[in-house]
């Protein structure tokens, strides 16, 4: 029988959606494999390996470790190799976050594997993964050895949660030592809001927003509906709002099920960023804005005037 692990991964103490996300891709590749989730951290892994467990994972193993509270290559790559050590899968899903981008390579390497990463969709034998900046799309297999993939959040839907599922959850110990990197302190930029990267719907703004205070009328409309508010480069370089907000080719890479662009011209680097958002609404004062090529649904229209009825009208629902 097949063995795939499937990597929790914990961030402040919640464990991310795209953790649920690795079980599905994880039974894609194999309807019929044993998917065991990995869970590490400094305290409280047993939770989140029981929150794996419901979410379709048939077992998990953990590793607790002081040095394991955040996120080190060092540490995370000793914990992951100890666990592969015993388990001997035949591959292991991550998501494509920056844990994911930085240990999924060392491990691949380290064990002569193959490496397919950012992944949207599972097909067959083939991981298909967006390529010059989501223009295209390719697919790839790893036809020897162990196979390790990372998938690109809010692709692949998690599968339902059941919480009678019950499995077994086993911790391992193992001696994280020589970490060469010390984290001291984790200084967050203040966020009243949904995590950009695993949102749902995201509200973004442009130069058009034209200052800090234009991007209030977004986060109206994003309070209303559960949203992230995101930004173009144009709007950050502007100053209206900090660069932890940025999508596009040197941004954030997002794929929610709607994303609302307002006052944004559409650049290739920001489309690289965005255009695989399963629904994509524009609202430009230009009708020839580049960013109505990629719309589903486009209103020419000035932000401050439209953005503000969309809010009024969906507070009515
Ligand atoms: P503009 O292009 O200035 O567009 C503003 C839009 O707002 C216009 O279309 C205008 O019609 C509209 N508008 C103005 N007022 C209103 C109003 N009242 N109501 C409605 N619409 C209005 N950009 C990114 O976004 N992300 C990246 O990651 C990124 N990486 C880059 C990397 C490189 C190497 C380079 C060279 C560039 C990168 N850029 C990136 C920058 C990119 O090329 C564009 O400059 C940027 O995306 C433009 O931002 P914008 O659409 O907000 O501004």
């Amino acid at each position: 029988m097949t063995k795939l692990l499937a990597f929790a991964e914990i961030k402040d103490g919640d464990i991310r959606n795209v953790s649920f996300e690795t079980i599905a891709a994880a039974r894609q590749i194999d309807e019929g494999a044993e998917v065991v989730a990995v869970v590490f951290g400094n305290k409280n892994v047993e939770e989140a390996a029981n929150q794996m467990i419901q979410y379709g994972a048939d077992r998990a193993v953990t590793v607790t470790h002081d040095n394991l509270e955040n996120y080190t290559s060092d540490g995370y790559t000793q914990a992951a190799m100890a666990v592969i050590e015993q388990e001997n899968p035949d591959g292991m899903v991550m998501g494509h976050t920056s844990a994911g981008k930085d240990l999924s390579p060392r491990i691949a390497s380290k064990l002569d594997s193959g490496l397919v990463s950012d992944i949207t969709a599972i097909d067959g034998e083939d991981f298909v993964r967006p390529i010059y900046s989501g223009k295209a799309f390719e697919k790839k297999s790893i036809k020897d050895g162990k196979k390790f993939i990372t998938i690109r959040p809010n692709n692949i839907a998690p599968l339902d949660q059941d919480e009678s599922r019950s499995g077994d959850v086993a911790s391992l110990d193992v001696e994280i030592k020589d970490i060469r990197t010390i984290i001291k302190e984790v200084v967050r930029k203040a966020s009243d809001g949904v995590d950009l990267s695993e949102a749902n719907i995201i509200v973004a703004g442009g130069r058009g927003v034209k200052s800090e205070e234009g991007f209030e009328p977004l986060h109206e409309l994003a309070d209303v509906l559960g949203a992230a508010v995101g930004a173009s480069r144009g709007a950050c370089d502007a100053g209206y709002c900090d660069y932890s907000l940025q999508i596009g080719q040197t941004g954030k890479v997002v794929t929610p099920d709607l994303y609302i662009a307002c006052g944004i011209s559409g650049a290739i680097q920001h489309l690289a960023g965005m255009s695989n958002s399963k629904v994509i609404v524009a609202i430009n004062k230009d009708p020839e804005a580049n960013i109505f090529n990629v719309a589903d649904y486009g209103i020419v229209g000035d932000l401050f005037d439209v953005v503000p009825k969309l809010t009024e009208e969906l507070k009515a629902i």
